[in-house]
């Protein structure tokens, strides 16, 4: 009798999910979660022209460089997208994304609408698009002077930049609102397990079912 190998181990292409949402929307805080919980996922870590927060770790949150080096980057097209936010560029490198994604290994973006928009046009058949919401303004702003680490000056620009991300909302797959941030990450995470389990992604099907149908 032929052994069917386990449904679960079947092969498959990684998932380029990409999460994006107004700053202080909880999108940094649900990728962290994503990040712990689930170990197929890895993070496509952005390079960035702006300095670095306190507490945030080269290599890890960003590659930090300063523009000359962004522009190396740009002009030796290492970036799969680039795009300027709050006058700062910011970048998804190549890397072996590409190669990486075809032996299964899923990766999590967190970018803006326009690298969203990049990464779409570049990859229809991997992307997968979720847009967080906040549950209203005031909350938005409530969280982003809570984090204490940006100016008023900084904040109103947040804010402003808020409204203008929350108007692409529609160019996304998936939208979920940040009410509580436990349901949310749940419900993220749904989204990523059922996207894993398509059809179209799971190239290890075709031989399976021949088997399976003898
Ligand atoms: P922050 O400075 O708060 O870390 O990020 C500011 C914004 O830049 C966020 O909306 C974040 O999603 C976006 N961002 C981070 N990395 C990239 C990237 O590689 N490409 C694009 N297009 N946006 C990015």
């Amino acid at each position: 009798m032929a052994i069917i190998s386990h449904p679960d181990t079947l092969a498959r292409r990684g998932v380029m999910f990409i999460l994006s949402s107004p700053s202080g929307a909880g999108k940094t805080t649900i990728s962290r979660m994503l990040l712990d919980a689930d170990d197929e996922l890895k993070l496509s870590v952005s390079v960035t022209t702006r300095p670095p927060r306190p507490g945030e770790v080269e290599g890890v949150h960003y590659h930090f460089v300063d523009d000359d080096e962004f522009d190396r980057l740009v002009e030796e097209d290492d970036f799969y997208e680039w795009a300027p936010v709050f006058g700062y560029r910011y970048g998804t490198p190549k890397g072996r994304i590409r190669a990486a994604l075809k032996d299964g290994q899923d990766f999590l973006f967190d970018i803006d609408w326009q690298g969203t928009q990049q990464l779409y046009q570049k990859d229809q058949q991997d992307v997968v698009r979720v847009f967080i919401l906040p549950p209203s303004l005031p909350e938005l702003r409530r969280r982003l002077e809570a984090r204490q680490t940006d100016s008023i000056e900084v904040i109103e620009s947040r804010m402003e930049r808020a409204r203008a991300e929350i108007s692409h909302w529609d160019a996304y797959d998936y939208v979920v609102i940040n009410d509580d941030v436990d349901a949310c990450f749940a419900k993220v995470r749904e989204i990523l397990q059922a996207e894993r389990m398509k059809r179209q992604r799971q190239t290890g099907l075709i031989p399976f079912v021949r088997e399976l149908m003898g």
